[in-house]
């Protein structure tokens, strides 16, 4: 068993018996890796804090590639998240990210432009002033297209035509043009596509300059919900975001 370090997620944590803790992590290196803390809740030089859900840690631990469970050694933070956790929007965004990875990520391949992306975002969602909506949009869209299911924008995957509005197929899964959609789906207008279009190709500093009124903000938030739920087994809603909803209703 060796003794490894890696940058690491926390997407999720629970208790283990009375004085361990159990934490499912997104590591630069090893993919998607459980982790025991033995005794962490009683020790006096290992800090239970480090495992809670968003942290963005540097991990050491105990490897052993046949065990299901690997072994934590300790921990610090690799970036402060000072308001992420203080602030109920924020919470639920900031939950919503690490939700969608743990659902979407599987196993121990390791995928380094999507943990350096999730970092970058979950930052971003911290020091931000109030476009976390846009941020997670963002961050949808490009999770969507590392994982190799980025929608049709620009040209209708079936005619080639232009795709101004565009219906969402539930029975392909796919954006068509109003042409090759036979009247079912979802439809987005062209200041929905536009918006799509804007946050595939932005970028974390420019994404907050993107405009909508409430019509786009259902019909993106809609689409990107449907698509995920289509391409994503299991996946039929992000759970965070339904609890911000009610908290906030
Ligand atoms: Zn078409």
């Amino acid at each position: 068993m060796a003794l490894e370090s890696t940058l690491a997620i926390v997407l999720k944590s629970f208790p283990y018996g009375d004085t361990s803790k159990i934490a499912r992590c997104y590591t630069r290196d090893f993919g998607k890796l459980s982790i025991i803390a033995k005794g962490i809740k009683t020790s006096k030089t290992l800090q239970s804090g480090y495992l809670e859900p968003m942290n963005c840690l540097s991990l050491n631990f105990y490897y052993n590639p046949k065990r299901q469970l690997q072994i934590f050694s300790k921990a610090e933070f690799s970036q402060p998240l000072l308001s992420l956790k203080h602030d109920v929007k924020k919470l639920s965004y900031g939950f919503a990210v690490v939700e969608l990875v743990d659902r979407t990520v599987t196993g121990e391949e390791p995928h380094a432009e999507l943990f350096h992306f999730t970092e970058d975002v979950l930052e971003a969602m911290d020091k931000s002033e109030g476009h976390l909506n846009r941020l997670f949009w963002f961050f949808e869209m490009k999770l969507l297209s590392l994982l190799g299911f980025r929608p049709h924008l620009s040209n209708c995957p079936h005619c080639q035509g232009s795709m101004e509005s565009a219906f969402f197929s539930l029975g392909y899964g796919e954006l068509l043009c109003g042409n090759c959609s036979v009247g079912t789906g979802m439809q987005l207008s062209q200041q929905s596509v536009a918006v799509l279009k804007a946050l595939k190709n932005g970028s974390l500093d420019n994404v907050g300059d993107i405009s909508f009124g409430a019509a786009e903000r259902r019909e993106v938030g809609g689409f990107l919900q449907q698509y995920f739920s289509f391409h994503v087994e299991g996946l039929s809603e992000v759970r965070s975001l339904r609890v911000m909803e009610s908290i906030l209703a």
